[in-house]
């Protein structure tokens, strides 16, 4: 085992964040003790943040478009976080709460379905949108919701 490996076992608290949506390309397991983090730079929509050694994910006016920056540079500092080895997919459900969404509550409104380019969002009708098994989890929708209908929570 190496010095840094060592050390970070003895005075890292190793416990995953629970409720913290990983990160695209995640392999499954935080390679990032003492790593300043070049993932988090990497991303222009500032999507990525740094807690505990751990990456987490959260959208905000923007969803993650898949650029690959993050992964790329992950693996260009020699860690196996981020890979572009792993699926370009966020582990996340995303709902819509339907007291609140417009198109729920009869009024139109397509605004996530517009956002959304992976066709995950089905209406029936013109009302009554659900997301279905094409999500990736990007985020797009949620900052796309002005009404703050859409939320994320890590499968
Ligand atoms: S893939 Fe691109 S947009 Fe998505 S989190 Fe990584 S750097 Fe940001
Ligand atoms: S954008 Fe928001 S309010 Fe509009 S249909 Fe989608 S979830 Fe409902
Ligand atoms: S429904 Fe899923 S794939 Fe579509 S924009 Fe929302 S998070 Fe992305």
């Amino acid at each position: 085992m190496q010095r840094r490996e060592l050390f970070a076992k003895i005075l890292k608290p190793k416990a995953d964040i629970p409720n913290a949506i990983l990160p695209p390309y995640f392999g499954g397991k935080f390679d990032c003790d003492e790593c300043d983090a070049p993932c988090v730079k990497a991303c222009d929509k500032g999507l990525l943040s740094f807690k505990n050694q751990q990456i987490e994910f959260a959208p905000n006016a923007r969803g993650c478009d898949f650029c690959e920056a993050c992964a790329l540079a992950c693996s260009l500092k020699e860690r196996t976080t981020l890979s572009l080895q792993n699926e370009a997919r966020i582990l996340a459900k995303v709902s819509i709460s339907t007291s609140s969404c417009l198109a729920w509550n009869e009024t139109i409104c397509y605004s996530c379905m517009d956002a959304c380019r992976y066709k995950a969002i089905d209406f029936f009708g013109v009302f009554r949108p659900l997301v279905n098994s094409k999500c990736v989890g990007c985020g797009e929708c949620v900052g796309a919701c002005f009404k703050g209908s859409i939320t994320m929570e890590r499968l």
